[in-house]
């Protein structure tokens, strides 16, 4: 299995397989790249950090209660509402 979106495998730190509630999946980065196009205000531990390699600092944390498109169907994801397939 690997995210359609970036085609990287998904694993479990940067390419965590996350589902949302319209049973779409993509994996954290690509989600948290998503949060940060939408809301480009948004501050995200450990998410191409300037001053640290990302992989030293372990998988980056997404943002809560951000509402994002679905990159599939367009319909409104809200952060909180993400299932991991830990
Ligand atoms: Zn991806
Ligand atoms: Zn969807």
């Amino acid at each position: 299995m690997s995210c359609p979106v970036c085609m990287k495998p998904y694993n479990t730190t940067h390419q965590e397989p996350m589902m949302t509630p319209c049973n779409h999946s993509l994996c954290l980065t690509c989600l948290i790249d998503l949060v940060t196009y939408t809301h480009p205000d948004t501050q995200v531990q450990g998410h191409q950090g300037q001053d640290q390699p990302a992989m030293e600092q372990g998988p980056p944390h997404l943002p809560k209660g951000k509402v994002v498109l679905c990159p599939y169907c367009k319909e409104q994801v809200n952060t909180d509402q993400l299932i991991t397939n830990r």
